[in-house]
């Protein structure tokens, strides 16, 4: 089925229409259908006709089957034409039947049954026009930017297959080495690192890059322009070791980028930190320009829309997020597109933390706060969300993040969410691979002790977030106060959220209590009892303190009365029928005495003129009310004292 659809693309990029087959993004969930994981790509590619989307080339697989095998699937668009094959046994070649190709593959069925655990190599030499339809509209292009020719790829999600021939998955990583033959007066960008640069005639010289970190092939990039490069040195505080961030950029940005680009260090220290060493130190950070309004995290060699460069800073959100990437991604890639929040909500996420770490708390809040819209801007769960990269998916995936990050701060600490983090970057099951969702609320589970199913439930597998209507009442007295908070989770049919409600008190004497309101019902009374007053009448601030919670809320006005405990007092208290309602005067006044039940309305009254100073009490019979709270009120010329009584039959 095709459908057209708008979407939104990695980021603060404007809205276009956009042809999506949503099921052919949806196909390659599982590993099953190859029979084999991918030790290694080695690309060979001519960039030297640049009149058209042409690109040929040699992608050598270098493989190992899982299963015995009577054919070999490998992904490569129908438009790209497959030369020749070999499947290589050392020494010897195999022999196949026959090749076939359909939707997007390429199919080898072999003579004989290849043996599993067994390593071959396939060499697939290629050619054609790469064609548009990827998610992204053109996984390879050639184009220009001011007068001189680009060359990119952008590989996310399943685009690599538009350029070479692979096994396009995000959950099999592999080594990856490109060489490519390009004019001389170009200059080439890829993964890794820029091995050699030989010039083979007047025209044309072939440059190979080659990294030795496993790579997913949406994470495979190349670049080729007019590049003007420069070098940013890192020394790391986190591991000592130094690594170069090389800056390939238009030359008419030479200038914005030098500055655009300075923060860079800044922001390795800050994601160092919080995340821990940089994934890829042996090798890079790389930064080439594209002609897009976005960014693209390919693993070690980000490209950087060229219109995000200005010179004036406002670009640094993005490239930050491309820079979280390189943890949340590409070290640590969701293993099956289903599993994508875990990527583009931890680099969103990332970008809140970018601004805490240049402006604290503020910068933190205010960056949160700017995604909470596209947060509730579909009813719809994160995991498995239709639409690979909809800001949904970037902008939940955040607030989950943030979310967890409240969770596991208030169930242990805050340093406790983020050193699992840099535990689960480094650990060797994930480190250079891949995880689930399953696998990484897991992680946190075993690491931390914090059982997270129903946080799981509530914001990644499960719709919607919950909407609260707040009530209270508030007795508020200078020794007791006497507080009851009534939370209604109003929208059931989203189901129960359980995730607990920061809620902040406030007291007269300037300090204040947070308390966690947890949700067991649609429908909760919490009461609490303080020892002192509280500071003001209770506003819609208080709860959700810190909007740590997605969620919409509406607080009724609150039914508030003041008691005075030191200059009245009813004896007995509980009471049955009969008490005695205590008060003191310091000068003679007339006094007036009501009691009244919860609605305000009277149900005693008396007046007394011209009391003397001193200690009084009015015996008080209730054998004509209803047991329950009350309250009464002592006025004189002074003012008025309140207290709360209770009467129970
Ligand atoms: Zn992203």
């Amino acid at each position: 089925m095709k459908v057209v659809i708008f979407i939104s693309m990695f980021f603060y990029i404007s809205l276009f229409s956009h042809t999506l087959v949503n099921d052919y993004y949806r196909i390659d969930q599982l590993d099953d259908i190859y029979g084999y994981d991918v030790i290694g790509y080695d690309v060979y590619l001519n960039l030297t006709d640049t009149t058209s989307n042409y690109v040929s080339g040699v992608s050598t697989i270098s493989l190992i089957t899982k299963t015995e095998l009577d054919s070999f699937v490998v992904d490569l668009v129908d438009e790209l034409e497959c030369l020749d094959i070999k499947v290589k046994d050392g020494e010897s070649t195999l022999s196949y039947s026959s090749i076939s190709r359909e939707d997007d593959r390429v199919f080898i069925t072999m003579d004989q049954l290849v043996s599993p655990n067994k390593e071959l190599i396939l060499e697939i030499s290629y050619e054609g026009e790469s064609p548009t339809g990827s998610y992204f509209n053109r996984a390879f292009d050639i184009t220009t930017h001011n007068g001189a020719t680009i060359i990119y790829t952008l590989s996310a999600p399943q685009g690599a297959r538009y350029w070479f021939p692979c096994k396009d998955i995000p959950s099999d990583k592999a080594i990856v080495s490109f060489t490519m033959k390009i004019w001389n007066h170009h200059q080439s960008f890829a993964n890794g690192i820029l091995v050699s640069d030989i010039s083979i005639d007047q025209n044309f010289k072939e440059q190979r890059w080659v990294s030795n970190y496993k790579t997913a092939t949406y994470l495979m990039a190349i670049a080729v322009s007019n590049y003007k490069m420069f070098t940013i040195d890192y020394n790391s505080d986190i591991s000592g070791k130094s690594f170069p961030v090389e800056c390939y950029v238009y030359p008419e940005k030479l200038e914005q980028a030098g500055k655009d680009y300075s923060e860079i260090v800044d922001m390795l220290d800050c994601f160092e930190n919080y995340y821990g060493e940089y994934p890829f130190s042996n090798e890079k950070y790389g930064m080439a320009n594209f002609p897009w309004g976005g960014g693209m995290e390919n693993q070690t060699a980000s490209h950087i829309g060229a219109s995000v460069v200005t010179g004036t800073g406002s670009g640094s959100d993005l490239i930050a997020h491309e820079l979280a990437h390189q943890w949340m991604g590409d070290n640590l890639t969701a293993s099956t597109w289903n599993d994508i929040w875990l990527t583009e909500g931890g680099a969103t996420f990332s970008e809140a933390i970018w601004n805490e770490y240049k402006s604290g708390e503020y910068g933190y809040r205010s960056t949160m706060d700017s995604f909470e819209n596209g947060a509730k801007n579909h009813n719809d769960n994160l995991w498995g969300f239709e639409d690979t990269y909809n800001r949904f998916v970037y902008d939940r995936g955040a607030w989950s993040y943030h979310m967890l990050r409240y969770y596991i701060g208030i169930k242990k600490s805050d340093e406790i969410f983020f050193s699992t983090l840099r535990e689960l970057y480094k650990d060797p099951s994930y480190r250079e691979g891949s995880i689930t969702t399953d696998q990484f609320l897991e992680f946190f589970h075993l690491k931390t002790g914090v059982d997270l199913t129903q946080f799981g439930e509530d914001w990644i597998y499960g719709s919607s977030y919950p909407k609260y209507e707040i009530s209270y009442n508030l007795s508020n007295g200078s020794s007791l106060s006497e507080l009851e908070v009534v939370v209604n989770q109003t929208n059931s049919e989203a189901g129960l959220f359980r995730t607990p409600i920061p809620f902040v008190v406030q007291f007269s004497d300037f300090t204040d209590s947070l308390i966690y309101l947890e949700p067991k019902d649609y429908n909760n009374v919490y009461s609490f009892e303080f020892n002192k007053r509280l500071h003001n009448n209770l506003s819609i601030e208080n709860f959700n303190f810190g909007n740590k919670i997605l969620c919409n809320k509406s607080l009724n006005p609150g039914s508030v009365i003041e008691i005075d405990n030191d200059l009245s007092s009813v004896y007995p208290n509980p009471f049955n029928p009969v008490t005695n309602i205590k008060y003191s005067l310091s000068k003679r006044s007339d006094v007036n005495i009501k009691v009244f039940n919860r609605l305000g309305e009277t149900v005693f009254e008396i007046s007394k003129k011209d009391m003397p100073i001193g200690d009084h009490f009015e015996i008080f019979d209730g054998s004509f009310l209803s047991s329950g709270v009350y309250f009464y009120s002592i006025s004189t010329k002074g003012g008025s004292m309140n207290g709360k009584m209770i009467l129970i039959k």
